[in-house]
């Protein structure tokens, strides 16, 4: 992408009212834009990081049997009341229309999917399955105070799966656990799997996924030798408890929860009458189970995970580019013509090389920008934080060579044009 003629217009500071790291770089690096309080949009460089991290959850949530689907986020009262959510639900937003109907903006998903799934006849052979979607939330929320951490309106990955009984639902469960180790892993995020309690759900634990940051609204009381680790909320242990596993010392910590899984029983499936038919015959009530991962709260938290005070240092598998190809103006007018000449041609060059396993195409986004100073090039370059630097200038040309820094590394090294995919490793 030719960054003359992109939508990305960067600033040196941040509104006065973004109090979060990760939406002050965001915002900054033109990835997204403020509507209201809780309200973003995501422009084109938030929205390719979006779309990666929205690819990786898909793969992974393909590869555990989920069926991916779409539902609707206007949703009749009348639902809500059968599981007797519209009062108890304080982050509900309701909304009438012109004859007086009322309506629930979707906060969460299992009204919507029992009444789905309760339409048809089913018997204990079309048990297990899972859908999921992603898709637009809304939530009244009080503290939407950390950027795209606590959205009003924001994106989540609701999964439900359906069983015939417990233990099927609890391996299953096992299953989407370690699926979403993966995708987090994958994002470039160290997630701690913390036990919490299930909340308005059921008297179950369920289990949360917390990145251990200070931008962090819980907190977490963990063991670093065993992984054992529990929600503040939850238990009574603090730092320097023995750890109820394996003895050693439990600390406390900040942490943003990214995700959320939940033993959901029959709560649903008897508040909506949802059965299927098992062996002997008889009409079982459907046992459930709910996996949810907000997609803009991951990505704000790898930016409060992945930064330094220049800007974002974007995972590899999600960075808006794999590389950011800066070329140098001249003084001398021939010069700079020779110069952009060659950095046009790299450009070209870096575009049809593949690269890992997929063999997927280099992104490469190209600072062809004239009239914008070196130090401002760079400054946008370290602020958008794609993996690699390249850069184009007489200087290196003299040499024969281009410049190569990553973004994680502080030292750059000059080298010839022909090494560069081989330094991208
Ligand atoms: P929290 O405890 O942070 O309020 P929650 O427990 O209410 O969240 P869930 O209903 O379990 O959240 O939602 C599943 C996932 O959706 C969360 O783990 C989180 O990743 C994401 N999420 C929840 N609320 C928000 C929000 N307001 N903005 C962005 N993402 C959110
Ligand atoms: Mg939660």
């Amino acid at each position: 992408m030719l960054q003359s003629q992109a939508f990305i217009k960067t600033k040196r500071e941040a509104p006065k009212d973004e109090v979060s790291v990760n939406a002050q770089l965001l915002l900054r690096g033109g990835f997204i834009d403020k509507l209201t309080s809780g309200v973003y949009s995501f422009l084109p460089l938030g929205f390719r990081v979006l779309a990666k991290i929205e690819r990786i959850i898909t793969q992974e949530m393909d590869a555990v049997g989920g069926q991916k689907i779409l539902m609707p986020a206007l949703q009749p009262k009348s639902l809500w009341e059968e599981t007797d959510r519209w009062v108890s639900m304080d982050v509900l937003y309701k909304v009438k229309d012109r004859q007086e109907k009322e309506f629930a903006l979707g906060p969460t998903h299992e009204e919507v999917i029992t009444d789905i799934v309760r339409k048809h006849p089913l018997s204990y052979r079309d048990m297990p399955f899972a859908l999921y979607q992603i898709q637009t939330k809304f939530r009244d929320e009080l503290r939407a105070k950390s950027g795209i951490l606590r959205g009003r309106e924001f994106l989540m990955k609701d999964l439900y799966s359906f069983h015939a009984d417990e233990a099927d639902r609890q391996r299953y469960y096992e299953t989407v656990k370690k699926a979403y180790l993966e995708i987090f892993k994958r994002c470039g995020l160290k997630a701690i799997v913390t036990e919490a309690s299930g909340g308005a759900f059921s008297k179950e634990i369920s289990h949360e996924f917390q990145v251990a940051t200070d931008a962090g609204e819980d907190i977490i009381v963990s063991c670093a030798s065993c992984g054992f680790a529990q929600n503040r909320e939850l238990t009574e242990a603090k730092t320097g408890d023995a750890c109820p596993k394996c003895g050693k010392p439990l600390t406390e910590q900040k942490a943003i929860e990214v995700g959320n899984i939940f033993t959901l029983g029959t709560r649903f499936s008897q508040a909506m009458k949802a059965f299927f038919t098992d062996k002997d015959g008889t009409e079982k009530l459907l046992v459930m189970g709910c996996y949810g991962m907000g997609l803009s709260r991951v990505l704000g938290t790898v930016v409060e995970a992945n930064h330094d005070d220049r800007g974002i240092i974007w995972p590899k598998e999600i960075a808006p580019f794999d590389a950011h190809l800066i070329v140098l103006e001249s003084k001398d007018a021939k010069e700079s013509k020779r110069v952009f000449t060659e950095a046009k041609k790299a450009y070209d060059a870096l575009g049809k090389v593949t690269i890992g396993k997929e063999k997927r195409l280099l992104e490469v986004l190209y600072d062809d920008r004239k009239g914008v100073s070196p130090g401002q090039k760079f400054a946008d370059a370290d602020l958008v934080g794609c993996t690699w630097r390249i850069v184009v200038s007489a200087k290196t040309l003299a040499q024969g060579k281009v410049e190569i820094k990553k973004r994680s590394d502080t030292t750059a090294k000059l080298v010839a044009f022909k090494s560069v995919v081989k330094e991208m490793h």
